[in-house]
């Protein structure tokens, strides 16, 4: 199936199934907001715990908050984000619509990268056997070519990005003949900045209201935090805070369903260390966080890092983990060298010492930060897209099976009576009431038992039991795995082993190293 198409068909069948809604539906939906329905909502949960247990308990020195998501606002003067969260936007004058200029050149950046790659693999389908493909990427004129164009673009962009210079911005985009993919003209505006944040007031006008903004990342509530939580946990560095919660940027473009959307969650942990420390630290974080990805199973072809050539005023290293998702590779995660910065800037800000005193060195020091941040929603939607699939069956039937790691389904069994009566429907009851403390069951007694093994499929839930007239006399019930559609008699008091093991997310832990 093309890449395309399998991402409209996620898109479809995340509300078809109960995943994801567009948010107000009925009123026709909200820009890039969204709403997660009964089965995206375990889905989520699941992701969070797999992430939250990975941190929390399997880190000593790594605790959790929850802070709110307002806040101060001097917060964002402090963080840099009132003067500089800010994306540069174009609009083009015959479609009205309106673009990233970064992304607009980012895309054409990776445009040359293809052509690249399409002449490599045109030559290894030429060359078979035979192909030398880093001989070939270093002698082929065609390469070293489209190599030059790429880097000398790639070049005039980063110095512009770093100066955030919008007029050459826009030069770029007119030296490169970019053109709006809706109108294919190029009548282009000025760049302007643009502000990311959402505003709002607090307090009635009356008594001076002031005004405050919806956070726009979680991280500030953790530096915020650091002095409580390190003096109330009597924390030593090095150590981590963990927090999962909502982030809000006001989206110039917002495409691509859950990927970018106005409101969404992120789950953030800030680890502080004695500086001097941070590339060591950064690198045990990069490996760790891609560990954390790869054990679901998903085939390490399919991630990649991107390291970041542009880096944000307050990093001095900065790495993504990158997915591949339909639409190509992308971020999901970002990992950063934050310096001292946050914190020294919140000392200047608040007035408050902002310091830890090392009891072995005898000094005190502001910490510096690795950063791991990481979007619930942009994690929901690469598992989505991975798990889909369109199976063709003997017979010429086709089913449609979410393949989730079990550990993230959202139901993990399904018991079905054979039929409504005879005592099936109560025997599937009782097996029901016996396993729901365990992980989430669901009965299911309608249509027939094929349509109802496709029901689940579609969800993903990795065991059905059907319970039939023989369960009655021997208590056996027949269990079906949802990948290779087997189907095993058991005993219905051995169905909590044979399942718990596979479905929790200790057994997704376990396997981390
Ligand atoms: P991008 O370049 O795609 O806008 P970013 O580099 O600004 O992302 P960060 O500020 O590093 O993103 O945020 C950390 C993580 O939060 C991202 O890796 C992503 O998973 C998630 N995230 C950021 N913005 C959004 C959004 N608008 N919708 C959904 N998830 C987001």
């Amino acid at each position: 199936m093309a890449q395309e198409d399998v991402f409209k068909k996620v898109v479809s069948h995340c509300k078809e199934y109960g995943f994801v809604f567009p948010s107000s539906d009925i009123y026709d939906g909200l820009g890039a907001v969204y709403d997660y329905g009964q089965n995206g909502v375990e889905l989520k949960n699941n992701i969070k715990q797999y992430w939250w247990q990975s941190m929390v308990l399997m880190h000593e020195n790594i605790v959790g908050i929850d802070s709110a998501i307002f806040m101060h606002p001097t917060i964002w003067k402090a963080s840099g984000h009132l003067d500089a969260f800010n994306d540069p936007l174009i609009d083009n004058r015959d479609s009205k619509k309106r673009y990233r200029a970064d992304v607009l050149i980012e895309e054409q950046i990776a445009k040359y990268e293809d052509k690249i790659e399409k002449e490599v693999a045109k030559a290894r389908k030429r060359f078979g056997d035979s192909f030398d493909e880093q001989k070939y990427r270093e002698t082929s004129q065609k390469v070293a070519e489209e190599q030059a164009r790429r880097d000398a673009l790639h070049e005039r962009y980063s110095k512009a990005m770093n100066a955030m210079n919008l007029e050459e911005l826009r030069q770029i985009i007119l030296d490169e003949a970019i053109v709006c993919p809706i109108s294919g003209t190029r009548n282009w505006t000025e760049v302007r900045q643009f502000n990311l944040m959402f505003k709002t007031e607090m307090g009635s006008t009356a008594d001076g209201a002031s005004t405050i903004y919806l956070r726009p990342e979680t991280a500030q509530g953790i530096f915020v935090n650091y002095l409580n939580v390190q003096k109330t946990g009597r924390m030593k560095i090095p150590f981590g805070i963990a927090q999962i919660g909502k982030a809000f940027r006001n989206e110039i473009v917002a495409r691509q369903f859950i990927f970018r959307m106005r409101e969404f969650e992120q789950m953030e942990m800030q680890f502080f260390i004695k500086p001097g420390t941070e590339l060591d630290w950064f690198r045990t974080w990069k490996e760790k966080r891609m560990a954390w990805h790869q054990n679901l199973g998903f085939g390490a072809e399919n991630y990649r890092f991107h390291d970041h050539e542009k880096l944000a005023h307050y990093a001095n290293a900065a790495t993504d983990i990158e997915f591949r998702m339909p639409f190509g590779f992308k971020e999901v995660e970002g990992i950063h060298s934050r310096t001292n910065f946050d914190l020294s800037q919140h000392e200047k800000y608040s007035g408050k010492q902002i310091k830890y005193f090392d009891p072995e060195q005898g000094e005190s020091y502001t910490p510096y930060v690795i950063e791991t941040s990481i979007g619930v929603d942009r994690m929901f939607l690469s598992v989505m897209c991975h798990s889909y699939c369109e199976e063709q069956l003997e017979g010429g039937d086709t089913r449609v099976v979410l393949r989730l790691p079990a550990a993230l389904a959202p139901v993990k069994l399904a018991v079905m009576p054979l039929i409504k009566k005879d005592g099936l429907p109560e025997k599937a009851r009782e097996i029901i009431d016996d396993l729901k403390f365990h992980f989430n069951c669901q009965y299911d007694e309608k249509d027939s038992i094929g349509k109802r093994y496709r029901r689940q499929d579609a969800i993903g839930t990795p065991y059905c039991v059907t319970v039939d007239h023989q369960s009655i006399e021997d208590n056996t019930v027949t269990i079906r795995m949802r990948d290779t559609m087997e189907q095993q008699r058991v005993e219905i008091s051995q169905l909590r082993g044979i399942i718990e093991d596979n479905v929790t997310i200790t057994s997704l832990l376990k396997k981390l190293k």
